[in-house]
């Protein structure tokens, strides 16, 4: 047994399915030679899969504790290099020019991970990814339902979305709270002009998901209530609609209005 203490604060929750694990990697569709970046690398479950199946990985693993454990469980392996650092601190010129992304992500930064893409999303041919189920409803919820929201529309810029199966809890070790979901991403060309600042005018929209658009639009981005029901007709929309209820196109039309009169 492993005298290693997970770490509750770094969302650390070891995967000790096998069979799981072996599905997963499936779900990235390796091929020999294919660069694949794991993000928490954890013990190497996914890892091992990776390298069996001939790829080349970069795993960036942030607790320090865990790269001796891994460093000895591939000694012999020189298809790897490991990275002992914060992912979402890495630049892009520390990740390959193609690559594919996985990880059993730590559930205290999943969404913190997704928004980090855009800054090499041209690199990714797909990314595979265990998330809460919630977050998986979310990032892949339709207009008009419960969990649509902003992460939805910021992400649904990038990437086709969707989700593959579930994980029960009993699959990891210590056992999460929460139930998880397998999803994978391929980036689609969709990315508005100047996409931080569309970034904050989807924040901005949903700063008040259960009032008006026009109500969210006139606290999320400081402007009068005029110019927000303006902005909505001329989107085609109706005045009164919330903002659930817009769909990704319905956002880019009221994006490039409303950047239209910010100049
Ligand atoms: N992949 C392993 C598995 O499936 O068993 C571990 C999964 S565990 C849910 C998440 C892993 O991410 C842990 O190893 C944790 O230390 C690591 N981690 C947490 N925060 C991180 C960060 N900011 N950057 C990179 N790794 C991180």
């Amino acid at each position: 047994m492993s005298p290693y203490r997970a770490k509750k604060r770094l969302g650390q929750n070891f995967l000790v399915d096998n069979q799981v694990a072996a599905r997963i990697v499936k779900a990235i569709e390796p091929q020999p030679g294919d660069h694949v970046v794991e993000i928490g690398p954890g013990k190497g479950a996914l890892t091992e899969h990776l390298i069996n199946a001939d790829c080349l990985v970069t795993a960036i693993e942030f607790d320090r504790d865990l790269i001796p454990l891994l460093t000895a469980k591939f000694a012999d392996d020189k298809n790897i290099i490991i990275i002992a650092k914060d992912f979402l601190k890495i630049t892009p010129d520390e990740l390959p020019e193609r690559m594919k992304i996985i990880g059993n992500l730590p559930f205290n930064i999943s969404t913190a991970v997704m928004e980090k893409l855009f800054e090499f999303r041209q690199a990714i041919q797909s990314a595979v990814f265990t998330v809460q189920a919630e977050v998986a409803k979310r990032l892949t919820a339709d207009p008009k339902s419960r969990d649509y929201g902003s992460l939805t529309v910021i992400m649904a810029a990038g990437f086709d979305i969707e989700t593959l199966f579930d994980i029960g809890a009993k699959g990891f070790r210590p056992m999460p709270a929460v139930s998880s979901s397998v999803v994978k991403l391929v980036p689609a060309d969709r990315i508005p002009a100047d996409f931080e600042s569309f970034t904050s005018f989807i924040r901005g929209c949903f700063r008040q998901k259960r009032k008006t658009l026009c109500n969210s639009m006139q606290l999320g981005l400081n402007i009068p209530k005029y110019n927000c029901e303006d902005l909505i007709k001329r989107a085609g929309c109706n005045d009164g609609v919330r903002p659930e209820q817009l769909s990704f196109d319905d956002y880019t039309r009221l994006y490039d209005l409303w950047r239209d009169i910010q100049r």
